[in-house]
């Protein structure tokens, strides 16, 4: 869907995108039609800052918003430090999914994390219930993943080789990761 800027890793470097123009953020063409130049389309505001390390001083984040004027559908895309539709970074939920993978239980995590157990639980079933499609993608693009053992094992080396952000934006398109 490329709503996933890999190239902007921090909110400071996503703030001052916001205030260049918003070209860097803007998307190559339409997620919905596939049209190209998109207009500028306002922005919202989303609590992103968990997590960070900042204490929540960088909420909230402003988002660019585009419109395709080929089928007016509007779109955003988020930078790479922060999870599409998650309150939670992608950090955060590597960690977790780290301890699940490796034989943690949910309550565990839950105290570890400081997380409540529903949302351990949430990014546990994500994962399991997506796995199938993105380790399909991953291993016919990362030929060495296909030497990994299990499943487990495959997302604990994509995780700790490549970080569960970059795997994500990969996966959703924005990134040709070498
Ligand atoms: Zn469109």
């Amino acid at each position: 869907m490329n709503r996933i800027l890999a190239s902007i890793t921090s909110l400071e470097a996503h703030a001052a995108a916001l205030e260049s123009g918003c070209e860097a953020l803007r998307p190559r063409n339409c997620p919905h039609c596939n049209g190209c130049k998109l207009w500028a389309h306002g922005y919202y505001e989303r609590k992103a800052d968990r997590g960070l390390g900042s204490e929540g001083a960088l909420n909230p984040v402003t988002i660019a918003r585009f419109m395709c004027p080929a089928c007016i559908h509007t779109c955003s895309r988020v930078p790479l430090c922060i999870a599409p539709r998650r309150w939670y970074n992608w950090a955060v939920q590597q960690r977790v999914l780290l301890l699940i993978l490796t034989g943690s239980s949910v309550n565990y995590c839950s105290g570890f994390a400081a997380l409540d157990r529903r949302t351990v639980r949430r990014w546990r079933d994500w994962l399991a219930q997506r796995s199938e499609d993105f380790v399909f993608r991953l291993r016919s693009r990362f030929a060495e993943l296909g030497r990994e053992i299990d499943t487990p094992a495959l997302w604990c080396s994509v995780m700790n080789d490549m970080s569960l952000g970059l795997a994500m934006a990969w996966l959703d398109q924005d990134l040709i990761v070498p």
